[in-house]
């Protein structure tokens, strides 16, 4: 048995013991990305010197008693959307090909100081936009469930080499569901943690109001590992909190006693995949069977989500991505004046999708119409977020499904972006809401594919997600279900 089938949790139990270190674990999941990636195109870059030397320098650590964490000496991946310094950080576009960023992500920062190993760069779509990482400018990631199809996106690369067993842990951005549907798609635990939990320097900037780093791993438990050591204040982040970095003990209850989970109606709608639907309502009523009490409750605004990101978003990344003017950053294309190297480069190295933002979003910004677009949107934003303290005031918790289908064929919303954008019902609601969500796994449809359940929590309530997800996985065992031997 290689080792990159080990879990965060067991590889950290084992490495605290002696029984196997951090060079193995790395070679291990080195070995894993070189047998698989041509295949799935998770990675879009692989360090792989710099990460056995952080291995060595874990173990070396660990000789002295001085490892400084229980997760140093872990493999994980980064998505290409947060910079690691000396690492290229193209965001899936050919606007940033060979760009080397001096700077590393305080999120990815953190981490590194809790020991733990970076191996490379994931596979997403051009600046997070999209659903399936078909966006991306260097190649479509594949499921690894289903080689024909997407591993959902934007965050698919990070989602599938977990998945593939190619890195512990990764770390992914979630602006409109991008850490999650992933997550649900490729069988892994996702965490969406509570907009200004953890720090955003470093990721590059999509929609700033929305935009939260996020951690994917094989379990809840892995995944609050990863989270409680990334979370937190930072000077470089304004609106990074500075909450207590407690550890999230995730001892699970013995029942959920007490705990009210509420299920909105507005999230079952015709047209969710039956299976989808079947598998959600059976993990709802194990909650209930562990001892939570289910409660029907209304998101009434829910219907609103979908054009209000998709008014916010574009607006916001109109205006972030007026950085890229082949001036600062990237490649640049050649022409006689300043204006005309501007618009050449844009137009030649941002992609179809992202274009189509940029232009929707600078027309809702655009005097005349702002009022009615972009400030309208602001308004019906507000009505969203109260029907969330609405909820929380009656519930603990949400359950719903993370995305109304499971993982689709590539191609098959091609030439369709109103299709794609259909996927994300379900996970923009709580990026307009600041609100944390969990996806993680409940059962698989009738093609063996992953379906999974979204939690979604009052702000800053990520241990009890994490807890609730944890005495689900203690029940049942979706999570530990792998892939054929590699
Ligand atoms: N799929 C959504 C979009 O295309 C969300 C992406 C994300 O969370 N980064 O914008």
């Amino acid at each position: 048995m290689s080792l990159a089938t080990l879990s965060l949790t067991q590889a950290s139990r084992l490495l605290q013991r002696g029984e196997i270190s951090s060079r193995e674990l790395t070679r291990a999941a080195l070995d894993s990305i070189a047998a698989q990636n041509g295949r799935l195109n998770a990675f879009l870059f692989v360090d792989e010197p710099g990460a056995l030397k952080q291995a060595d320098a874990a173990d070396e650590s660990r000789k002295r008693k001085a490892a400084p964490s229980p997760l140093s000496g872990i493999p994980l991946a980064v998505k290409d959307v947060l910079t690691v310094a000396g690492m290229p950080c193209t965001c899936g576009s050919k606007i940033l090909e060979n760009y080397i960023p001096p700077f590393t992500a305080t999120a990815v920062k953190k981490l590194q100081e809790a020991g733990m190993v970076v191996l490379g760069k994931t596979n997403t779509d051009e600046f997070a936009m999209g659903s399936s990482t078909e966006n991306s400018a260097y190649g479509v990631t594949r499921n690894p469930w289903d080689l024909s199809r997407v591993p959902g996106g934007s965050s698919g690369g990070s989602a599938a080499a977990v998945a593939a067993r190619m890195a512990c842990a990764a770390l992914g951005s979630d602006t409109g569901g991008s850490v999650r549907q992933p997550a649900s798609f490729c069988g892994v635990t996702g965490l969406k943690p509570t907009y200004g939990r953890v720090s955003r320097y470093g990721l590059v900037a999509y929609g700033s109001s929305l935009d939260s780093v996020g951690a994917f791993g094989r379990s809840a438990q892995d995944v609050a590992a990863i989270f409680s050591a990334m979370q937190g204040s930072d000077p470089l982040d304004a609106t990074a909190q500075n909450l207590p970095a407690g550890e999230i003990s995730l001892e699970a209850p013995d029942n959920l006693q007490g705990v009210r989970i509420g299920v909105p109606k507005e999230y079952f709608i015709d047209g969710i995949q039956p299976a989808v639907e079947k598998k959600i309502r059976e993990a709802i009523a194990l909650f209930e069977q562990l001892g939570a009490e289910i409660i029907e409750i209304s998101l009434p605004h829910t219907e609103y989500a979908l054009p209000v990101y998709y008014l916010i978003a574009p607006a916001e990344a109109s205006a972030n991505l007026a950085r890229f003017d082949g001036v600062r950053y990237g490649p640049r294309a050649e022409a006689e004046t300043m204006w005309d190297v501007f618009t050449k480069t844009r137009g030649e190295k941002f992609g179809d999708e992202v274009q189509r933002r940029i232009m929707l979003g600078t027309y809702a910004l655009s005097a005349g119409y702002y009022d009615a677009f972009y400030g309208q949107a602001q308004k019906v934003r507000t009505l969203i977020k109260r029907d969330f303290e609405q909820a929380f005031s009656l519930v603990d918790a949400i359950a719903c499904p993370v995305a109304p289908t499971t993982a689709f064929p590539i191609g098959a919303h091609g030439d369709d972006p109103l299709a794609m954008y259909l996927e994300d019902v379900f996970t923009l609601p709580a990026n307009l809401a600041g609100v944390p969500g969990l996806a993680f796994p409940v059962g698989f449809d009738e093609n063996q594919l992953p379906v999974g359940m979204q939690l979604m929590g009052p702000h800053f309530a990520e241990a009890a997600l994490l807890r609730l997800a944890h005495a689900y996985q203690q029940a049942t065992e979706w999570h530990l279900a792998i892939l054929p031997p590699l």
